[in-house]
């Protein structure tokens, strides 16, 4: 049987590994950070044949796709999904119900070491776990319960309802308990009932459309959802081992001998037994003599090996160098050596020379593929996004820089590949096909460099006599418009740059990345406007201007805020690494964050997962923040917020969307004031929270001739958004969320002055927005 193995995310300023194993009857992935799904799309992998997903740690890097994944393979029509990895496992699916579940799927997790036994086996493979500890003490765990850290508030309810249900609930568990209460609440948010159940009931949350990431549920079970899931669950402990996976094929058959066959009686043709007695299965003749499989099969042998092996820091070399049954694999012979291991490696793991020696214990037939951020080279991996950013940057380079892609470590490449000839780097779309016969196959990797296309893509642009007469219309009218639009005092903040990292709605597409915003005002720092999936990616892609990433850096040091909408996937899956990225590099805290209450829960369950400090964040619940509460109602956590950032009022309101759907307000005592609306269908409360905004960044999902599913989903069309703009009298406007049905221009009818439209990876001043109306026509003709 033919199968193989296929790099599908490699290490990068935007991607982290993740392999997929091809069989003709399904697919195992291994790993699945943020980015995942969009890596899927771009390199038309079809993930709707994906059902076992084997995780080697339970850290945001390598899970960080999986709600996402999730609800897209859902809504694809996939009815059962098994995950399968370490400690907390089961905690983190449960933790999700707050965003993701699906009545049509069935979700079962396999978390190590609950299940005796062979950890996996099934009619493809047997999978066997080997677990490495790191050889020094984890940190004292910070306390997972973080109330301490909230603001004091004054429409605490939500959060006081579930404070008194985590306490009659969490603290009584026994470890048994836990673990059944959360497999019970994975059992509620994945039934795995027929699609038609959901899809027949009249509740209004049952018409949810399925490529909206909203959970569909019936109304029953919507109750019981609600019930049930305001309870936080017991507390854990974020574990610190990395589960290292020896996978192996079934048994090989042996050859079929047809001499032999004939020579006992079978004739060539239906009845000539050959699949029966490849089976293994005897063949009785019609005189009653029975052939056994043997005397016409040759022996069997053992199926092709291979490693996932996850290495995360040196810490973990001792265990790795000591582990009986890795050790065991290298000194395999032959059918028993593994055929390829993919090393999944932590910063230094590769220059160790304990693990240098390790890996050379291995027989040469053994291949060795290299996942680290420290050898591969960062070239561009999402290149329709690329090549979108190329057409614009011709048009204006200010506006539309182009995203960054550095070069290798040279003298880290050059140990890996000089000193071990059976050692390559992980590549996207690098194969290795395990059988038939084992072979590394790089047909599929992209050959061409980021210098050629990059250069092919501009040449075409330069050379089309439309483009550039295009290009020179713009600049010409942009010239006579330029003097009009001077900065002037009455406006203040037309120096706020807004970097638009991600502009899609509800899945990532080729061009378009799930929702952030990102806005840099000069002496105060930045603020983050949601943060979807994928987002710490675009920006260490939009930032880094040197292989030593400071501009992603500096950018992350500066960060203050982050402002979750609601608890749609599209706009907060990209927070936790965020947050973590941040805590790396920032020794100034706190980070404020504002949004749901749940999403605060989320964080704390999570963050017994995976340490995330949370005592450096500072979380506020936008209800407290509701632009109809008096100033001296303010909460000293809000005030502090204030202070902190130097700003004179941050007011929310709650938008037409889902419960728990937001929209902010920033404003300066200079006098400039930032509205961000969420997802929203035009909103009134919006309207009078925004007055006089100076930039108004409302989302316009859908073009005007949809009006009718821009209700049905609770969306805006551009036209509408429009309008909530000029009736809040706002300066300039920025339309983004563009339905993934557009992939390039997004869909404009008539578009008011200093009205601009995002796209991914765009950085516009305020006072810049007048040029985009101009450039409008240009940009048409850069994407026929
Ligand atoms: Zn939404």
């Amino acid at each position: 049987m033919r199968w193989f193995a296929q790099v599908v995310g490699t290490a990068s300023p935007d991607t982290t590994p993740s392999i997929v194993v091809h069989f003709d009857s399904q697919r195992y992935l291994f790993n699945c950070g943020e980015g995942t799904q969009r890596l899927f799309v771009e390199n038309g992998v079809r993930a709707n044949k994906v059902t076992n997903v084997f995780l080697t740690r339970l850290n945001w890097d390598c899970i960080g796709g999986v709600p996402g994944m999730i609800l897209t393979l859902a809504d694809a029509g996939v009815r059962r999904l098994h995950f399968h990895g370490g400690p907390n496992l089961t905690h983190f699916m449960a933790a999700n119900r707050h965003f993701v579940a699906r009545t049509g799927l069935s979700v079962k997790v396999n978390e190590y070491p609950l299940n005796d036994g062979q950890f996996f086996e099934d009619e493809n493979m047997t999978v066997r776990v080997v677990e490495l500890n790191p050889a020094t003490r984890s940190p004292p765990a910070e306390s997972s319960d973080s109330d301490s850290e909230m603001g004091t508030t004054t429409a605490a309810h939500e959060q006081g309802a579930m404070k008194r249900k985590h306490d009659t609930i969490a603290d009584a568990a026994s470890a048994d308990e836990a673990i059944a209460l959360k497999r019970q609440f994975i059992d509620i948010m994945f039934p795995g009932q027929p699609a038609a159940v959901a899809t027949s009931s009249t509740s209004s949350a049952a018409v949810a459309c399925p490529a909206d990431p909203a959970i569909v549920v019936s109304a029953e079970q919507l109750i019981a959802l609600r019930r049930q899931f305001g309870q936080r669950m017991p507390r854990t402990r974020p574990a610190r081992s990395a589960l290292c996976y020896i996978a192996q094929g079934r048994d090989v058959l042996g050859r079929f001998d047809p001499k032999a066959a004939v020579a006992l009686g079978l004739k060539p043709g239906p009845i000539f037994g050959k699949p029966t007695l490849k089976r293994g299965e005897s063949v009785t003749m019609p005189d009653g003599t029975v052939i056994q499989p043997q005397q016409v099969v040759g022996p069997s042998r053992p199926g092709a090996i291979f490693v996932v092996l996850d290495c995360p820091s040196v810490d973990y070399i001792d265990a790795l160098v000591a582990s009986d049954e890795l050790n065991a694999l290298a000194e395999a012979k032959d059918t028993e050596s593994p055929r390829c291991i993919f090393h999944l490696l932590g910063d230094g793991v590769i220059e160790h020379q304990a693990f240098q020696a390790w890996i050379r214990r291995f027989p040469s037939s053994t291949q060795h593929i290299i996942l680290t951020e420290q050898c591969t080279p960062a070239l561009t991996q999402f290149r329709k996004s690329a090549e979108c950013q190329l057409r614009l940057n011709q048009l204006d380079p200010s506006i539309f820089p182009l995203s960054y892609a550095y070069l290798i470590s040279l003298y880290v490449c050059a140990i890996v590949l000089a000193d071990m000839p059976n050692a390559c780097v992980g590549e996207t779309n690098l194969m290795y096909f395990m059988e038939p016969k084992p072979s590394l196959d790089r047909s599929q990797v992209p050959t061409i460099t980021d210098y050629t296309w990059a250069g092919s893509v501009g040449k075409e642009i330069r050379e089309r006599v439309e483009f550039t007469a295009a290009i020179e219309q713009a600049h010409r009218a942009l010239e006579e418009e330029r003097a009009a639009h001077a900065p002037d005092a009455e406006h203040p903040g037309h120096e706020i740059v807004v970097t638009t990292l991600g502009t899609g709605s509800a899945l990532p597409s080729k061009c378009r990345n799930v929702s952030a915003t990102l806005l840099q005002i000069p002496a105060i720092g930045n603020i983050m406007l949601d943060a979807g999936e994928g987002t710490l990616g675009q920006l260490r892609r939009h930032f880094n201007i040197d292989s030593t990433s400071q501009g992603a850096d500096d950018c992350l040091r500066k960060l203050k805020m982050i402002f979750v909408s609601h608890l749609h996937a599209d706009h907060h899956l990209g927070v936790i690494r965020l947050i973590v990225a941040w805590q790396r590099v920032t020794d100034q805290h706190p980070l404020y964050i504002v949004g749901p209450w749940r999403f605060w829960s989320w964080l704390q369950e999570y963050n017994g997962v995976e340490q995330l400090y949370l005592s450096n964040i500072r979380f506020i619940g936008a209800p407290d923040l509701h632009y109809t509460l008096p100033d001296d109602k303010a909460s000293p956590s809000a005030r502090a917020m204030l202070n902190s950032l130097g700003l004179s009022a941050i007011r929310t309101t709650d938008v037409i969307h889902c419960p728990m759907a937001y929209a902010i307000s920033i404003e300066h005592q200079s006098g400039w004031k930032i509205v961000y609306s969420g997802d929203t269908r035009p909103c009134n409360k919006l309207v009078e929270m925004g007055q006089q905004a100076t930039l108004l960044i409302h989302e316009a999902t859908l073009e005007d001739t949809m009006r009718q599913e821009a209700i049905d989903k609770k969306h805006s069309t551009t036209s509408e958004a429009v309008d909530v703009g000029q009736r809040m009298n706002a300066y300039a406007i920025l339309l983004t969320h563009f339905s993934q049905r557009y992939p390039r221009v997004p869909p404009l009818n008539y578009i008011p002055p200093r009205t601009g439209f995002a796209f991914d990876m765009m950085r516009v001043a305020i006072g810049e927005l007048w040029k985009m109306p101009t450039m409008l026509p240009a940009i048409r003709t850069l994407f026929p």
